[in-house]
């Protein structure tokens, strides 16, 4: 039911408008408060907090199938959900939960999770943002940079050093809202795929965060961030396989009718083996993907799985939209067709919340213990 609801969604209220939409970098404005009011933007949060209570396998199923249409919007989805939401739910307090997840589970504000900074992406750890203990509130200091849904959101989990003999436990994560006196929006970022997503560099300049929106114990950030990300990692990982299941499904409808040599071109087995060899890798990386969702619904640690799936699941993203645009031709290389997006945002997966060599280094430091 979820999935053909996600489904639906997607073909009814994502798709009309989604070419003008990346072609502008106009956000969905529209669809995402649909997507609020649908349930969407807090699947997993506990109905007590206004989510949907549900599973992870059931959040993978709506992200494969609005990643297939508009990965635009499931990047909003994706980080709202499995960063903000989870991030909060798991870690936050009683006073954050009713001030700050409410609303960002019921679609009515957006979250953003702002963690990498100009010299600090892969190597978290180098946070030169600081936060410093003023007595009763943080005076926070620095830049943000590539935060997805930076002009869009409402609040803002952000990252930030407080004591840096302590290196990365010294780091902690503050609730941020959008208006605080010294904090400003970056331009937007013109981006290759996943245009309709809005990405900002984020500054702050002596912003006041009272103590109490602090996460967690003191020097609790670092470790809230990789336990938020190892999470989020199963989202883009379902985004990577609906761009790929999205690409794959209109080669293989193009491919029953397109004609070539007095024959549809699914009749020539060069193409008939490349759609095998899609589905086949479509499926593998779907059930990487459910593996990791379900070690996470069942309490199991999930952070080799997870990166497992994600590491498949966007080369998968790669090397499916790419064929999909050569079974489409010319044709592929035009927006009307769509592949060509898919193929533009089929990139991004192999890059954000951990790229596909820190995805090696975790699965590899994972095998090598004991
Ligand atoms: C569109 C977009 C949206 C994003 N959204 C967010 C967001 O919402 N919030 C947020 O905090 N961040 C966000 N990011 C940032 C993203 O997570 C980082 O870009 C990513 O983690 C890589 O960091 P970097 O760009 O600094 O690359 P670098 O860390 O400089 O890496 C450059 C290259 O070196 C490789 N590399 C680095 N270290 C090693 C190593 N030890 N071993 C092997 N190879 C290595 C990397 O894999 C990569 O290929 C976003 C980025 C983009 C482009």
């Amino acid at each position: 039911m979820i999935r053909d609801a996600a489904r639906d969604f997607a073909k009814n209220e994502l798709l009309p408008g989604v070419i003008e939409r990346d072609t502008h970098q106009k956000f969905p404005a529209e669809q995402i408060k649909k997507m609020g009011e649908l349930g969407f933007m807090g699947m997993m949060v506990s109905p007590e907090y206004g989510g949907g209570g549900m599973d992870t396998i059931s959040y993978a199923l709506a992200m494969e199938e609005i990643s297939k249409i508009d990965a635009s919007a499931s990047v909003v989805m994706s980080v709202n959900n499995s960063l903000v939401c989870y991030g909060i739910e798991k870690f936050g307090n009683d006073y954050h939960k009713h001030k700050y997840l409410v609303p960002l589970a019921t679609g009515q504000k957006l979250g953003a999770f702002c963690l990498s900074e100009p010299e600090a992406g892969s190597d978290a750890t180098s946070q030169r943002t600081t936060a410093i203990d003023q007595g009763d509130y943080y005076l926070l200091n620095g830049t943000k940079n590539w935060i997805t849904n930076g002009g869009t959101a409402d609040y803002y989990l952000v990252v930030a050093q407080t004591d840096k003999e302590k290196k990365h436990k010294g780091i902690n994560v503050f609730i941020v809202e959008k208006g605080w006196e010294g904090f400003e929006i970056g331009p937007k970022e013109d981006k290759l795929g996943i245009r309709g997503s809005d990405t900002h560099s984020l500054n702050f300049n002596d912003v006041k965060v009272p103590k109490e929106n602090r996460i967690g114990d003191d020097g609790f950030g670092f470790t809230f961030a990789m336990k938020t990300l190892s999470g989020g990692r199963i989202g883009i990982a379902s985004q990577a396989l609906g761009i790929a299941s999205g690409a794959y499904e209109l080669a293989r409808n193009y491919s029953k009718v397109r004609k070539a040599f007095g024959t549809e071109i699914c009749n020539h087995q060069a193409i008939a083996f490349k759609l095998a060899d899609m589905l086949t890798e479509i499926e593998a990386a779907r059930y990487l993907v459910w593996k990791a969702a379900w070690e996470k619904d069942q309490g199991l640690n999930y952070d080799i799985s997870g990166a497992m799936a994600k590491l498949k699941a966007s080369q998968v993203a790669m090397n499916v939209t790419v064929e999909a645009v050569q079974i489409h031709g010319g044709n592929g290389y035009v927006k009307e067709y769509h592949v060509e997006r898919l193929m533009r945002d089929a990139k991004i997966t192999q890059i954000y919340e951990g790229t596909s060599e820190i995805q090696k280094i975790v699965i590899s430091r994972g095998l090598l213990k004991d």
